[in-house]
């Protein structure tokens, strides 16, 4: 098995850390990165040309990815990684004509309306109303977990059309304008202190039949192309190898912890932990180099994206122990002049204990691995 990229591949690779090295983080004033990125073409690259995109391979989009998500740097955005390429498959000709364009030059805001209070992992059991009157639906119901709803224009939202077919078929799935009267945006503060996500609450909202993806009623079958699009990038091994890289310089230099040893790097439990790491980085790209193989080969990746998802989100919090454990009590600073790794340990420990929940928790995962995977009866 060849792994190498062609020479083409990898002058795009290096035009691309050009890019970013230039560009990210963007100075005070500068026009936002992701709309230099749309204007490259670089946000819509795997789209078909017809729909504004450039046609290049999954390979290609792979490498672009790969240093995006090495930098930390947002090379796609919601609209460009899931709802276009989702519109692209189910959507009416009306709604690709009024959607595309507007998400290929970042114009366009998106959320996620998936995850209710008590509807998650088992998302078919969702409960937001959806009734038709006339050429309308009223939505009535509620929203948690959305990321970014405070700063959406539109969202995809999962609802319930039918209440009385079985649960994966009465769902429909709908493009929501966020300004529709009846909808309700509140935020929900993390332990960063950030707040990312929110709950959104649906009152007697009025959205027309022409919004539905696909076909009434089948709207689980267009969430789950969503879902595999949102499951399948390589960010979620890349993202953190910048801290490890960073972690491992610190080790070469920091001073010892204890008499017991020279430096850092004597101590034998974190020179062990270290290299479990890297090789667990190894490991994690070659998976997700295998889900891009599978797209640029018309295969649907499965079990595979899962195994990558599930391997790359825990590695992430491994390190994250490892790291706040080695740096001691200042590791659990997150600012200060004196703080190690200017506070990335204890910011990357709070960060990233929701990515084993995000898109599927890490459960779920293992039990598309052991089905779809291995073959075992469902338990
Ligand atoms: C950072 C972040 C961003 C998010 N953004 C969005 C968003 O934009 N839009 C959106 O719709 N949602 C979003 N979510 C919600 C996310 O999709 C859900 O949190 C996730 O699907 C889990 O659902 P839940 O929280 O209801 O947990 P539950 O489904 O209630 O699960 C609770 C626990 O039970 C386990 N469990 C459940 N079922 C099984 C099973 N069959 N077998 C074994 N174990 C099981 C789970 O693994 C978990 O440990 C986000 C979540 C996070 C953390």
């Amino acid at each position: 098995m060849d792994f190498r990229f062609s020479p083409e591949q990898e002058a795009f690779r290096g035009e691309v850390r050009a890019f970013i090295k230039d560009e990210w983080p963007p100075k005070p004033g500068d026009q936002s990165f992701t709309r230099k990125l749309a204007k490259k073409g670089w946000l819509t690259m795997s789209w078909p040309k017809e729909y504004g995109g450039q046609a290049a391979s999954h390979i290609q989009q792979l490498v672009y990815n790969e240093e995006m998500a090495y930098y930390q740097a947002p090379g796609q955005s919601m609209g460009t990684d899931r709802v276009g390429p989702t519109i692209i498959l189910f959507g009416t000709d009306e709604q690709k004509k009024e959607f595309l364009p507007r998400i290929a030059n970042d114009e366009l805001h998106w959320c996620q309306g998936f995850s209710e209070p008590g509807s998650g992992s088992d998302l078919a059991s969702l409960q937001t109303r959806a009734v038709r009157d006339g050429d309308n639906y009223v939505i009535n119901g509620q929203k948690i977990w959305t990321s970014g709803a405070q700063l959406a224009d539109y969202m995809i939202l999962l609802a319930r059309t039918d209440p009385d077919a079985p649960k994966h078929r009465g769902i429909s799935y709908f493009l929501l304008d966020m300004k529709s009267p009846g909808v309700s945006v509140r935020p929900l503060v993390q332990m960063t202190g950030q707040a990312g996500f929110n709950e959104v609450f649906f009152e007697d909202v009025r959205i027309p039949a022409s919004a539905i993806v696909g076909e009434v009623n089948r709207g689980w079958y267009v969430s789950t192309a969503t879902l595999d699009f949102e499951r399948s990038g390589i960010g979620r091994v890349i993202g953190g190898l910048r801290t490890y890289e960073a972690m491992l310089q610190y080790a070469k230099q920091a001073p010892s912890p204890s008499p017991k040893y020279r430096r850092l790097f004597d101590v034998p439990s974190l020179r062990h932990a270290l290299a479990d790491v890297g090789l667990s980085f190894s490991v994690g790209r070659l998976l997700s180099y295998r889900v891009a193989w599978m797209q640029s080969q018309n295969l649907v990746p499965n079990y595979e994206a899962s195994m990558a998802k599930t391997l790359g989100t825990e590695l992430h919090q491994r390190l994250a122990r490892i790291a706040i454990n080695a740096l001691g009590l200042q590791g659990q600073l997150r600012e200060g002049d004196f703080v190690p790794l200017h506070g990335e340990a204890a910011n990357f420990y709070l960060s990233t204990v929701s990515l084993t929940i995000a898109a599927g928790t890490s459960e779920i995962n293992r039990n598309i691995i052991a089905t779809r995977g291995l073959g075992l009866p469902r338990g």
